[in-house]
């Protein structure tokens, strides 16, 4: 695997090198270059020297250039697929899919606007506004969804008329890298711009002073680690961060019905989704009837080596993430939880964790106020939908959360709900169309759409006086 940093429109392998995991094997396949500080500060000095150029075409000639990365890319969707499932673990279908979906956004992207409006046009004065882009930006990518997470910050910024250095997580660093090694065959030279590195480096990229907006996705002590150091130049920061997302299940709901949507709602890449269900509320009379039907799904479902057909699930992306879901599983036993294991691992010595439905945890479990990260699903039985919405609500974060049963019900029930997206009988469902953004601990700021798009550029404000 020969894949590099892109650095002022040159690949370079770098003077070290990071080992890269197959998770299925818990073995390294490949190396990834490793940055030093001098690789930040070129890459920074390349997205800043880029940035007059980028910024002085039209939006119009950005636009088009977008189009033809997404068309570069969907000829290299198989290329970065079988990357993407060899670094992270996911089924080559769904790899497949990230892939393709992260080369639409560029033609997503491309289809926005940001026009400049009058804001007073009178005898004596014409006053407007526009959008003006932040300069070079930073942008920092998580290790579930490398490429598709890595693409709704890039295509974005580079609309608005910003260039990128790009990193994305240590862990899963390949196929960005090459995805960032292909656009450079469409790009101007420094225009997008990628490292590879761990914290540190994703920590000397935000806090360089020539950045000036940090696009980040990830956990939340990493975000509050970069809000932190930006405060000290007010550098503007877009965070998404974790989510523990609860599913709320009303009483009449037909549990059956609904548990496979369920189920399929929370095991999204293995639960390594931030707007995955994460905990579900459900009646009291109701709870022992879903999870029954959770935990069968559970035990059916199929684990293996994402590269060979048949596989539905992969492993955890890392050790350390396989641990911590371990260790919640233990403590929930331990706290007189009944646990409900599902399917067999695969004989692999990779991460693997079977989808596993836990039920009659006490309140205040590590399971009910963090985030799993992980296919461990915990069932909580209510007594009334108020003291449901209040535990959906009693976390540090509000990313999403859904309602399931009678729509007019629902939606009033979701009113009450605090964070940035509520679903109705669906979850974790995300459109280019709609904002995208958490409260409270999951974040600040917004992606996606004209709304995400915004995030990107500052207002200037035009006023001619006419005497
Ligand atoms: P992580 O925080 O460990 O790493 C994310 C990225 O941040 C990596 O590139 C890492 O190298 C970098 N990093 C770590 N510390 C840093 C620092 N101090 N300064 C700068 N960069 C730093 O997260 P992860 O394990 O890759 O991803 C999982 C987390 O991401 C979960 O909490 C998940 O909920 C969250 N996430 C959120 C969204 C969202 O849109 N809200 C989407 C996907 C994932």
């Amino acid at each position: 695997m020969d894949v590099g940093m892109t650095i002022g429109g040159r690949v370079t392998r770098g003077a070290a090198t990071l080992p890269v995991e197959n998770p299925a094997w818990a073995k390294e396949f490949a190396r990834a270059p490793a940055a030093s500080a001098q690789d930040v500060d070129r890459a920074v000095d390349a997205a800043v020297a880029a940035f007059p150029g980028w910024s002085a075409l039209s939006f119009a000639e950005r636009a088009q250039l977008l189009r033809d990365c997404r068309t570069l890319l969907h000829r290299h969707v198989d290329e970065l697929a079988r990357l993407l499932t060899l670094e992270q673990g996911k089924p080559l279908a769904d790899a497949r899919g990230e892939a393709t979906l992260a080369a639409d956004w560029f033609g997503h992207t491309a289809a926005l606007a940001l026009p400049s409006e009058d804001l007073v046009n009178e005898p004596g004065a014409l006053v407007s506004m526009e959008h003006v882009p932040y300069g070079a930006v930073a942008a920092v990518a998580p290790s579930n969804f490398p490429l598709i997470l890595a693409v709704t910050k890039v295509a974005p910024a580079l609309l608005a008329g910003n260039t990128v250095v790009l990193k994305p997580s240590e862990v899963t660093p390949l196929a960005s890298l090459r995805m960032t090694e292909l656009l450079g065959e469409v790009l101007p030279a420094g225009v997008c711009n990628s490292l590879c590195g761990g914290p540190a480096t994703g920590a000397a990229l935000t806090e360089h002073p020539e950045i000036g907006l940090v696009s980040f996705t990830g956990s939340v002590p990493a975000g509050r680690a970069i809000a932190r150091s930006a405060a000290d130049n007010f550098k503007r920061v877009v965070l998404e961060l974790g989510g523990n997302d609860a599913c709320l299940v009303l009483p009449g709901a037909d549990v059956t019905a609904i548990a496979p949507r369920i189920f399929a709602a929370a095991m999204v890449n293995n639960g390594q989704f931030c707007a995955a269900i994460k905990r579900i509320y459900v009646p009291a009379p109701d709870a022992d009837q879903l999870t029954s039907a959770l935990a069968d799904l559970a035990a059916a479902a199929r684990l293996g080596d994402g590269l060979l057909t048949g596989t539905e699930y992969g492993p955890l992306v890392s050790r350390a993430q396989l641990d911590r879901a371990t260790a919640l599983v233990a403590e929930a036993r331990a706290a007189g939880a009944r646990v409900f294991p599902g399917s067999r691992t695969p004989d692999l010595p990779g991460h693997f964790l079977t989808p596993t439905v836990v039920t009659g945890l006490p309140r205040g479990t590590r399971l009910e106020a963090e985030e799993q990260f992980a296919p461990v699903l915990p069932v909580f039985a209510y007594d009334t939908v108020e003291e449901a919405v209040g535990r959906a609500n009693g976390t540090e974060f509000g990313l999403g959360g859904s309602v399931w049963g009678d729509e007019e019900h629902a939606v009033s029930v979701a009113t009450g709900l605090d964070c940035g997206t509520v679903w109705i009988n669906t979850h974790g469902a995300l459109r280019a169309e709609a904002p995208f953004g958490g409260y409270r601990s999951s974040g600040m700021g917004t992606e996606y759409g004209y709304w995400g798009l915004l995030e990107y550029a500052r207002i200037k404000v035009r006023n001619i006086a006419r005497p």
